[in-house]
């Protein structure tokens, strides 16, 4: 199976959208840990990589930053 590539920057999609709409969430952390910040109401989470992974649906864009 083929792992996803991210970084820190990048905007992702998730399986599920942020109840405010908007679908495209930016990585604002990487560690353990993953960060991420909707793009549309600027509202944080974090969660687990392994959990982020699971909700990763596709990578929109790269970011400048990338590991
Ligand atoms: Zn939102």
């Amino acid at each position: 199976m083929e792992r996803k590539q991210f970084g820190l920057g990048d905007v992702v999609q998730m399986k599920k959208p942020h109840p405010c709409g908007t679908n495209a969430w930016k990585v604002i952390r990487m560690g353990m840990d993953i960060r991420i910040k909707c793009t549309g109401c600027d509202h944080s989470v974090m969660l687990p990589r392994l959990e982020f992974e699971r909700k990763l649906k596709k990578i929109l864009s790269h970011g400048e930053e990338q590991e």
